[in-house]
Order: C-alpha cells, then structure tokens, then sequence
C-alpha cells in the first residue's frame, strides 16, 4: 500500500523521537526518503491460531467487554496471554548468550534500518531440513555486491506461505516436549551463521520459519553464533515474497518488556522506489 502523508510524519517522527543521536540534517534526508516508500507487514496477526514453539504457552485473548454500556457508548477491552517466542517475535541476545542484551536492551538502532533478502525458497521448498549456507550467502553477493555493513538481514524460505497449518509449517500438530523430535522446517546453517559474524557486520538476521536454527538442530548453534554477538533474531516472518533483494528498510519494534529474551515483534519493510 502507498503511504499517507500522515501517516509518514507520525512514523518519522516516531522514529525521530526515539532516536538516541538524533541528528538535525539525517532526519531530515530520511523525512523526505520515506515520502516515496511502500509499506509492507512482515508480521502474522495474534490469534488462536498463532504458532508457538511446542512447549510454550500459546496466545490467549480474553474478551473483558464489548458493547454498549448502560451510559450509552461503546466500550471494548481484553486481557491477552503470550509466550516470548511464538507468532512473529524478536529473540533477544539473552535467548542464548547469558550476558546479551535483553529486548529492552537492544539498541534501536540496531531494530531499524536498510536490509537485503536472501530468497532460497526455490531449495528450501523441496526440502523442509533445508539449511542456508555459505554459499546461498556468497551467491547473493555475486549478484547484487557484497553485504553491506550495518544490513538487517532476512531469509526467505518461502515456509511462510504454509501458516498457520502446524503439520506443514513446524512439521508436527503434536504439542510438548516430545513433540520436538518431528520439527522439521529450514534455518541458517551454523556454518553460514558463523561465516557473517566473521566476515559481514550486519545488525540483525529474519526468516519466514519458526526459527533460525532448522528444525532438528539439538544445539541451536546459530542462536548461539549470532546472539552472542548482540545480533537479534526475527521469527516467523511473512510477505518476505513482496520485497526485492536489496533497496528497502526494516522497522521493527518488539514489546518492550524489561528483561525480557523476546517478545511479540510488529515488522514493517519500506521499499525505496
Ligand atoms: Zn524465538
């Protein structure tokens, strides 16, 4: 969808406002820059249907009121339950580095900014342990130039056209602990993981799956790898297939709970024009 001009003064001056540097001639460069983007949601709605990981609480709304009071207007409230990880939603550093940032933490700069997609869908499709490599990685660089530093980087596995239907998106309908054997869906290979922390700097990595190890890893290196270089994860993604692979900014903004080693992630991409 196109950007009303109103709309865009309240997200520049969101973003402005929540700035730590903020700098005078930069906002107003990105002031005019997002006059000509398109908006697209990379976040899944929270509902019933919401996919959590197999042992955590899933999504609760809880109907407090609706309808119209005896004072004559219309009132609406709910109470809602959540697990950090489930539905689209950040991993903080904490998730598995012990002294990483937890979500209130993370820097904001880090959670906005230019980003570049890497699509493997046509591999991944076919193959639900699919794991990114090095070389899906160094074969992006070749068309389209090496990573640039600071990118948020995302995944496409194309997985997300599969959601909300558990058996073929997780790989199981069954819940719990020995659930997590039948996981099976694509994620970054601990070797890629390990190839751009050493190799690119960028600021933040996304994928369309339930997470960025694939489903049967047992250690979840590339957690390991990427948060404990304060390098957040996004999960669950969708709409990866509405972007190109470079010339757009992310915007994502999870729940900011203090402590927290997650949480539920509303994301947004603007594609330049
Ligand atoms: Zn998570």
């Amino acid at each position: 969808m196109k950007i009303p001009q109103g709309l865009l003064f309240l997200i520049f001056g969101f973003i402005s406002g929540c700035n730590t540097t903020p700098n005078e001639s930069d906002d107003n460069n990105s002031s005019d820059l997002l006059l000509k983007k398109t908006i697209v949601d990379l976040t899944h709605e929270f509902s019933d249907e919401t996919i959590y990981w197999v042992t955590a609480k899933e999504f609760e709304l809880d109907v407090v009121a609706k309808g119209q009071t005896e004072n004559g207007f219309f009132y609406s409230a709910n109470n809602f339950t959540t697990a950090e990880h489930g539905g689209t939603h950040i991993d903080a550093p904490i998730h598995f580095a012990e002294n990483g940032q937890s979500v209130e933490e993370i820097p904001l700069e880090n959670l906005v900014g230019s980003a570049i997609k890497i699509n493997v869908s046509s591999k991944a499709l076919n193959d639900p342990d699919y794991l990114v490599s090095t070389e899906d990685l160094t074969n992006w660089e070749k068309e389209n130039g090496q990573i640039p530093d600071g990118s948020i980087v995302l995944l496409e596995t194309g997985f997300s056209k599969f959601y909300p239907d558990k058996e073929k998106y997780l790989g199981t309908n069954e819940r719990g602990a020995d659930a997590i054997q039948y996981l099976h869906f694509p994620g970054l290979s601990p070797e890629a993981a390990k190839w751009l922390v050493q190799n690119r700097k960028i600021k933040a990595i996304g994928i369309d799956t339930p997470s960025i190890d694939y489903g049967q890893s047992t250690l979840f290196e590339s957690h390991v790898v990427l948060l404990s270089e304060n390098i957040s994860a996004f999960e669950n993604l969708t709409n990866l297939e509405r972007l190109p692979s470079k010339g757009f900014s992310i915007i994502a903004l999870p729940m900011k709970i203090k402590g927290g080693s997650g949480g539920p992630l509303r994301i947004i991409a603007l594609i330049n024009e």
